[in-house]
């Protein structure tokens, strides 16, 4: 296994990074996870778009191009030879000294991981997942703005933690007015008479890239998409609730804080886009 790190391929065993590097020391820094299918990489350019966005908003000056980082992408998946997988691509704010400021730190460090893909079972999204809704708010806009995807997981991963502890899949997270906004690493939608709902990401939520082209093929299937707020209420009586992201694709919840979702198993419409997505994932995005 081969990893881009800053301009070099090294082996997993020499990939290190500086114990003053302020993404470990502050968690300062962004991150993509993107998909490989059939050598395809899926949405490449609306991952770049979003990385190249969150660095502008904090400052972070990548030492790249748009145009040379799709090519290391291309660079370091064809070293790997793999066609399907998983592709990790992190900046940080690279090495300076103890001191928070960034000025301290010279150069953006660029790490691109490349790698099989440990998913769900299949099992999986036939049958649903659990899930809990939990007291963790995600942070607003007001704060960290949920649309930089900084590398400040830790508030998700206190909420997968919470998952654990239930023993369940995946957990909820709402913001401080109680509105639902995201999973601990997924968007959430819900289904009910069929209309499709999804909360706006200004409540507090990444604008996901399987979000959005979920939205696109609920629209291309006749489906009523709408963007808009709503509370656990709604959740559990929805006649279908599914999560999107990067490495989930579309999964389906079957059970959430103890109420069965609909009739306990993957909705018909939840696995009709997941079915769809699964068509169009080797087509849009880079060969
Ligand atoms: N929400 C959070 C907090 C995430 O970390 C992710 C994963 O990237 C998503 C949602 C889903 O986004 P995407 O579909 O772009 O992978």
């Amino acid at each position: 296994q081969w990893i881009y790190l800053d301009g070099e391929f090294v082996t997993k065993e020499e990939a290190k990074v500086s114990v003053y590097d302020h993404g470990f020391l502050y968690g300062d820094g962004i991150f993509e996870g993107i998909r490989i299918y059939d050598g395809n990489i899926f949405k490449c350019h609306e991952h770049l778009v979003r990385l190249y966005d969150s660095a502008k908003s904090i400052m972070l000056n990548i030492p790249l191009t748009i145009e040379e980082m799709q090519d290391a992408l291309v660079e370091t998946i064809r070293r790997n030879g793999l066609r399907d997988g998983y592709i990790r691509l992190v900046v940080s704010r690279g090495a300076g000294n103890l001191g928070l400021d960034p000025n301290r730190c010279p150069k953006a460090s660029v790490i691109i991981i490349v790698e099989q893909l440990a998913i769900y079972p299949e099992e999986a999204y036939k049958n649903g997942l659990r899930a809990v809704s939990v007291a963790e708010r995600r942070n607003i806009p007001d704060a960290l703005n949920p649309k930089i995807k900084s590398l400040n997981y830790l508030n998700n991963i206190l909420v997968k933690i919470k998952a654990n502890l239930a023993d369940v899949g995946e957990a909820i997270m709402l913001n401080a007015q109680g509105y639902v906004t995201e999973g601990s690493g997924d968007n959430i939608f819900i289904i009910k008479k069929g209309v499709v709902y999804t909360p706006p990401c200004y409540l507090g939520a990444l604008e996901g890239i399987t979000r959005n082209a979920i939205i696109d093929i609920c629209k291309e299937q006749g489906f009523t998409v709408k963007e808009e707020p709503f509370s656990m209420h709604d959740v559990y009586v929805a006649d279908e609730v599914f999560f999107t992201g990067t490495a989930a694709e579309v999964i389906a919840a079957r059970e959430i804080d103890g109420r069965i979702v609909g009739n306990g198993q993957a909705g018909p419409i939840t696995l009709q886009l997941l079915d769809k997505f699964r068509q169009i994932v080797s087509q849009d995005g880079v060969k």
